[in-house]
Parts: structure tokens; sequence; C-alpha cells
């Protein structure tokens, strides 16, 4: 591939059904670019006749081919999908800051490398796994039994992602759904299809993967997805994305009662117990809510503060949130780059607009800094309770809500005051009482004291409305996994 920004502004990029790289039935659609509004481009515009193809190719890959069975093939494949993601990193670079916005800095990290170091985790996990085990002997009913547990891949996986970490999230399906011996369709956001067609094109030019074991359907229809989810062939939904749509999923999905695992929004606290560094983990947590601009599910966006030294917390996120550069993705110094689209940028303007209303302060941004562009300069709001729509409701732009609290107990019951569950942070001097507080925090994730949990080995997902079922980790592979047991006379 040469560069595929310059490759696809001519010739729209295409859909990848059943080993082959194909223009849709739906025609195309355009891709902007976040940063400067221009169209970079388009891409294949899957219909249902194309989705349909998908999904039997899939199907005829899992059933009539030897991949679901052969642990060692799967293995290589996905080792040389790894190898070709690296060897065109630099490209994928290029188009994930054009078509995503995503900060050029963040591609070094967990918005394209360190996603692709993981599908390495996954094949060595799969090198190692116990696909049978000796459950032993027993004579249940007086019937001396040998029993045997089998794990085997699920069929057909439905793999849909959104655009704001868009290798992350397919890396983060490929990987164990592969691994596992699946085979895939994966329906891309509509906002980033050049993200997902790259892997597709990758693929189909560069490894073994057999026809039919990964299909992408690019499409603007939102109800491809929805078809998808219905399907009768499809075995399994792999779904990220809103909490709103992940609701109509698991509607859709009760039909054929297919398993789907869900992973959701988030409206994560981060709590500063009385004796920490104030200033320090206010400063963090207004760094961390900046970051892509604030569209990442598991970002802290309530800064949970003492009463006591809430107008020096106020203060002190202020002063670090107005540092941040707001600009450019390509620069290689800007970590808040623009919002994915117009429809984002008015949706966090009428938050800003929202908390006014209802007697919150905008103690810094909230302005449009470029004339071009969706950004919108991160904002600090002061001044509101947890009952406020901008503390409850996912705002998924670089928005910070400060609220007061009045004890370690306040701030538990704050902290899990929501709909959502996914991530967390605590800030505190004594690393026993802050172990203490996250222990009570209902989420899937929690750093404590500025620690990371993010590693291809962590499980991660969300209580309660923030999602069902864990992506990555060893929990995440099992996913994917089917369990059979065999009893023979023994
Ligand atoms: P979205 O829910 O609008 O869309 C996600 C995907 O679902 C897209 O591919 C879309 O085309 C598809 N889709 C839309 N309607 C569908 C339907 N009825 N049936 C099946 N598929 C359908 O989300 P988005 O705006 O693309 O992404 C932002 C959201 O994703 C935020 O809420 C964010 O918190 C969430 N997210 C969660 C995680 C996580 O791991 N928990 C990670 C990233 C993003």
């Amino acid at each position: 591939m040469s560069s595929l920004v310059a490759c696809w502004r001519d010739e729209p990029a295409k859909l990848l059904i059943d080993g082959a790289l194909r223009s849709g039935r739906g025609g195309e659609f355009t891709t902007v670019n976040p940063a400067t509004e221009e169209v970079l481009g388009s891409a294949a515009n899957a219909d249902g006749t194309d989705l349909d193809e998908a999904i039997g190719a899939a199907r005829r890959a899992f059933d009539e081919t030897g991949w679901a069975r052969d642990a060692a093939r799967r293995t290589r494949c996905l080792r040389q999908l790894g190898e070709a993601l690296r060897t065109h990193s630099d490209e994928l670079r290029e188009l994930t800051v054009a078509e995503a916005g995503v900060p050029v800095a963040l591609t070094h990290g967990p918005q394209l490398d360190i996603p692709i170091e993981h599908l390495t985790w996954f094949a060595d996990l799969a090198d190692g796994y116990a696909w049978r085990r000796d459950l032993g002997v027993a004579a249940p009913m007086g019937v001396r039994s040998r029993r045997t547990l089998f794990a085997e891949p699920a069929g057909v996986v439905a793999g849909i992602t959104p655009w704001n970490f868009p290798h992350q999230i397919t890396f983060a399906k490929l990987g164990p759904a592969l691994a596992a011996g699946n085979t895939v369709v994966l329906k891309p956001a509509p906002e980033t299809p050049w993200c997902a067609a790259a892997v597709g094109a990758l693929i189909a030019e560069e490894t073994d993967i057999p026809p039919g074991v990964v299909n992408v359907v690019t499409s603007a229809d939102h109800g491809i997805g929805a078809r998808l989810v219905a399907d009768t062939r499809v075995d399994l939904v792999s779904f990220t994305g809103s909490t709103a749509t992940g609701r109509s999923v698991m509607a859709a999905a009760a039909g054929t009662l297919k398993k789907v695992f869900l992973e959701l929004g988030g409206k994560s606290a981060c709590v500063v117990l009385d004796d920490a560094d104030l200033a320090a983990a206010c400063a963090m947590a207004a760094f961390m809510v900046c970051t892509h601009a604030g569209q990442g599910c598991a970002l802290t966006t309530r800064l949970l503060v003492p009463r006591a030294r809430y107008d020096e917390a106020v203060e002190a996120a202020a002063a670090a949130m107005s540092r941040i550069r707001c600009g450019d993705p390509a620069d290689r110094r800007t970590i808040c780059g623009p919002l994915i689209s117009a429809r984002q940028r008015d949706r966090v303007e009428s938050y800003l607009a929202t908390a006014a209303d209802e007697g919150g302060k905008i103690v810094c941004g909230g302005g449009r800094p470029h004339a071009k562009g969706f950004y919108v300069e991160p904002a600090l709001v002061a001044g509101l309770t947890n009952e406020a729509r901008v503390a409850r409701e996912e705002i998924f732009g670089p928005v910070l809500v400060v609220l007061a609290h009045d004890g370690d107990d306040d701030a538990v019951r704050i902290a899990n005051d929501s709909p959502y569950g996914l991530s967390g942070a605590v800030h505190g001097a004594d690393p026993d009482r802050a172990r203490a507080v996250a222990a009570r925090i209902r989420t899937g994730t929690l750093s404590v004291n500025g620690a990371v949990w993010y590693s291809a080995d962590v499980p991660f997902g969300g209580y309660k409305q923030s999602g069902i079922g864990r992506e990555m980790g060893v929990a995440g592979f099992e996913e994917y996994l089917e369990t059979k047991v065999v009893a023979e006379p023994a």
C-alpha cells in the first residue's frame, strides 16, 4: 500500500467480502477530516445484499473449512496480520489522524501501536490455551463416565465498532475472535470507514487469512448494523458503542437468542480524597479529559473533591485545562484534537448550554478555537450537583464537571450514583484508604494514584449500563468460546 490517504482520494476504499476487495452495491459515501472539515474521499457503501454475502461467506468459512479446528494456522495468520500492520503503521497513522482526528501522539500508544501488539498477545494466549481438559472419571447415576471438556469457537461473530478508537476496538475484537477460531463480519462506524477498510485491504493482500474469515462491510447506513445483529446466521454479537444503541442491539439479538457482549458508555468519577495532593490530582484529571477531545469511554468526566477545598480544586483544574493546546492532531504536541463531526460538536455545546441553564458555571473553555474543524475548547463546569444532566449523561467531549463530596463515604455514594459503571480513579496519600475507596466503587476498572490498567492481559468492560462482558484479557478471549463436554464410558 502506498499512502492510503492519497490512494483513496481518487478511488473509494473497498469492502472485503469472501476474500475479495469489492465496491459496494449502495455506491459510495464520503469520509471527512474532522480537523479541516474537508472531504478526504469515499468508501464503498455496503447495502443489504453485500451484507448478506458477507454473512454467507463468514458462515461458509466457519462451517466448511478447517479454520475453526486449526489453532496453529490461526495464530500464524494473526501474527502475520500483526506484522503487516506494523509494516504499514505509518500509513495507518496518517490515515487515523486524518479520518478520526486522533492526535498523532496517541497513535504511538493506545490508538494504534499498542493494539497492534495486542494481536500477538492473543496469538500467544491461543497457543498455550487448554482447548481440551480432562474432567476425570465419575459415576453419575451409577454410570462410570470419563468427561472431557472442549473449548470451541462460538461461530460467526458480528463485530460492530464506534469511531473514537477505531483500531484499538477493531483489534480487541479481531484478535480474540480469530485466535478462538471464529469468523467475523466487521461493521465499522460510518465516520471512520477508511480505518477499517485499511485493515481489510491488508488482510486480503498481505496475509493468509482464508477468504470469508474476515469480512469488512463499511456503510453509511446504521441499519446495516441492525440487520447484522438480527441475522440468524450470526452466532455472537460483539458490540462497542453507545448505551442507547447497545439497548437496541440486545433487543434485536433476543429474536434469535444469540450471545451478545456489549462495551458501552461511561460517566466515570475521579475521586480526590482529603489527604491527596489536590493540585496534582486535579491537574491530572483536567489533562485526561482533554485527550482525544474527551472522546474516550473510560475517561473520568466527574471530578469529586472535598467540599472544604472545592474552590481550590476548581482553580487547579482550570489552570491545567487552560494550558492544553487544542489544535491540529497531526502536531506531535497536540493531545486535544477535534471532535469527530459537527453533530458531536453541537452535542457538546448543547450540554454546556444545559449546564449553564441548570445554574452551573463554565469556568473555562467551551468556545470554538478555530474557524475550521469540529473543535471545542476543553471546558470545566462547576457549581452543580450530581443530579445535573452534565453529571449524569455521557457527553463524549472535553468537559469535566467538578462536584463536592463530604468525605470517603459520600464520595463513594456519588461515584456509584450513576447509571454507568465503566471506570474511575482514586487519589489519596494513604494507599490503604485509597484502595478501600476503590474497592467500593462499582466499575470495571479503576486507577489508584495514577496507575494504569490498560493492557492486553487486563479485561475491560462495565458494570450496570456500561455493558455486559469483558473485552481483552483471558476473560475477553473466552467471550468468543463455547464450552462442550463429551462423556464416554470409563
Ligand atoms: P453508536 O452507538 O452511535 O454507534 C456504534 C456502532 O453501532 C456504529 O458502527 C453504528 O453504525 C452501529 N449501529 C448504530 N445503530 C445500530 C443498531 N440499531 N444496531 C446495530 N448497530 C448499530 O456509538 P458511536 O457514536 O459510534 O460511539 C460513541 C459511543 O461508544 C460512546 O457512547 C462511547 O462511550 C462508546 N464506546 C464504548 C467503549 C467501551 O469499550 N465501553 C469504547 C469506545 C466507545
